[in-house]
């Protein structure tokens, strides 16, 4: 079994490179960014609720997220692994993670973060913005507080799989095949 954590801040590249790994290793890719959006498109009780939090840049309570997570896992019982995405973003959805992976008998090989500068990040989500239409993307004042979130937050989660032994860093600035490769390489000698 492979279980990875691609980190890092928003726009770092994370969806993007787990999209390219998964197809490599067979893996499950799981990004709670991409469901909860799902949600929000289906207009589902979750999506409504989610939608407040994910327009002003904060997270959604760890209880949605984890239970999304839950369910997933629960449902790909048979996977090689699973490539997570956006989580976890709290340290109690860490606990919770490695909780849920101990009781399949498995746990987190790797946490692999990406790292970019403030500015990268703030010039490629308005980028995006225009390609992809989020609408969290779309106002500067919500990307500085993602940003900040982050930092707060969620960069926290990073020490906890570094006392593990668990954490790898590498540069995210470059071009996308570069970093695949890197990940692959790195991934495979997990
Ligand atoms: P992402 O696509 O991963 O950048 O996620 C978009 C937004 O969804 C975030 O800014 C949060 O509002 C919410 N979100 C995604 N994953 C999580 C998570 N693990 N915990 C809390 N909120 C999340």
């Amino acid at each position: 079994m492979l279980n990875i954590i691609l980190f890092g801040p928003p726009g770092a590249g994370k969806g993007t490179q787990a999209a390219r790994i998964v197809e490599r290793f067979g893996l499950v890719h799981l990004s709670t960014g991409d469901i909860l959006r799902q949600a929000i498109a289906d207009q589902t009780e979750k999506g409504v609720e989610a939608k407040k939090f994910i327009d002003r840049g904060e997270l959604v309570p760890d209880e949605m997220v984890v239970g999304i997570i839950e369910e997933k896992i629960a449902g790909h019982c048979d996977a090689k692994g699973f490539i997570f995405d956006g989580f976890p973003r709290t340290q109690p959805q860490a606990e919770r993670l490695d909780a849920m992976l101990e009781k399949r008998g498995q746990a987190i090989s790797g946490m692999v973060m990406l790292e970019v500068p403030d500015e990268e990040v703030v010039a490629r989500l308005q980028r995006r913005a225009s390609i992809e239409g989020r609408k969290d993307d779309q106002d500067e004042s919500v990307i500085r507080n993602r940003l900040s979130v982050y930092k707060e937050t969620t960069a926290p989660v990073a020490a906890y799989y570094e006392k593990k032994g668990k954490l790898q860093q590498i540069n995210g600035v470059g071009a996308v095949e570069e970093l695949t490769s890197q990940l692959i390489d790195l991934l495979g000698r997990l």
